[in-house]
């Protein structure tokens, strides 16, 4: 089936409502656009789990502290829904600012993991975030929805609220996919110069090295590739701990983080 579009909420919610009254299992991936080989792993996971999967595309500005970073957001929906398509995504939602508006909101306790790290460096948003995911989940109401351990303290978010709020929907975090030389991919890289994208490698490399490379030789390593860091941080998250890294290279933000084995 050819990828369809669909741009109301009351659209959106007779077709789900429709498809899950005839037993199918619904995959939800919401993204910002602009879309990647990341992105599409999340489609395919999506589809791995369930019968239908659709995508959102929607670029959020309240979860943007930087007026800048949100207008320089690369956007370019023809090539996003022809990836979808060849990617065989069911259906993909791309709603008006005024849709999205006629959604509720909630407030979520988030217990302070939205003071750090992202939220300690991005003021609001985390709120902007739980704002808009769980608009995005009324209006598709799904049986599973799919986020990339790329931004793995928003996938924490998301399923703290979904606890919080107790909501029928399964949160599944997707590893992380990266360029060859290791670099995280993201909408943003394409702000990067030639140069900046093979020098942006050293955050992997940092990732990786540690704890055998300790922080100190590690921040130098960094400082000296051009990437201006913001934070360098290891957090337990569950049953896992992970190293977090975030900057700036070339005035484009970058984040990343791994597993740390023990
Ligand atoms: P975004 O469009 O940047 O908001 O991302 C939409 C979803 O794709 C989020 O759940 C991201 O974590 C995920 N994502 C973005 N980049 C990657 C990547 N390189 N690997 C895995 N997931 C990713």
């Amino acid at each position: 089936m050819k990828l369809q579009e669909v741009n109301t909420v009351d659209e959106l919610l007779k077709l789900v409502r429709s498809l899950k009254s005839n037993g199918l299992r619904i995959g939800f991936v919401p993204t910002m656009g602009f879309l990647h080989q990341g992105h599409m792993s999340l489609v395919q996971a999506a589809q791995q789990e369930c019968d239908i999967v659709i995508a959102s595309i929607y670029v959020n500005p309240t979860q943007f502290n930087d007026p800048k970073d949100f207008n320089n957001y690369p956007k370019d929906i023809e090539r996003d829904k022809s990836l979808l398509d060849l990617n065989s995504c069911d259906y993909v939602f791309i709603p008006s600012q005024h849709e999205i508006e006629s959604l509720p909101i909630e407030n979520v306790d988030l217990e302070g993991l939205d003071e750090v790290m992202e939220g300690r460096f991005r003021p609001g948003h985390f709120r902007g975030v739980v704002e808009v995911v769980y608009r995005l989940f009324t209006a598709c109401e799904p049986d599973v929805a799919f986020f990339g351990e790329k931004d793995f303290q928003q996938l924490m978010v998301i399923q703290k609220m979904v606890d919080a709020l107790s909501l029928p929907i399964k949160i599944v975090g997707v590893p992380i996919v990266r360029e060859l030389n290791g670099l995280a991919m993201s909408s943003r890289n394409v702000r990067l110069s030639t140069e900046g994208r093979a020098k942006a490698k050293v955050i992997f490399e940092t990732l990786k090295g540690y704890p055998a490379v300790q922080r100190a030789e590690a921040k130098q390593k960094l400082s000296d590739a051009g990437f201006e860091l913001e934070y360098f941080e290891v957090h337990r998250f569950r049953d896992s701990q992970r190293l977090f890294i975030a900057g700036f290279l070339e005035g484009v933000r970058l984040i990343d983080n791994i597993e740390l084995v023990d």
